[in-house]
């Protein structure tokens, strides 16, 4: 009864994170600038796109344009970032 755990993530994957100020991707599916805007913390879904076990791309989506597109590659780790930036809140 080995666990034969595969180790691999060399396969495409998908994270939710915050847009950041002065980002400018654009969103695969809609072509639309993936936009930071202070008072509606926009969200992204940034996707490593793998092919045949090699990094080939990253893809940037709006969160909802993901779920639309039936999310390519796979589901959305939506594990929140640890915030490093508290500090700079006062900077406002
Ligand atoms: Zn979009």
């Amino acid at each position: 009864m080995a666990t034969t755990k595969t180790n691999d993530q060399r396969t495409s994957r998908a994270v939710l994170r915050d847009v950041e100020p002065g980002s400018s991707v654009d969103c695969v599916r809609c072509g639309e600038r993936v936009k930071f805007q202070a008072k509606v913390r926009n969200k992204q879904v940034i996707c490593n796109v793998y092919e045949n076990g090699a990094w080939v791309r990253v893809e940037h989506f709006h969160d909802e344009c993901y779920a639309k597109a039936k999310r390519p590659h796979g589901p959305v780790d939506r594990t929140p970032v640890i915030k490093a930036r508290q500090r700079q809140a006062a900077a406002s």
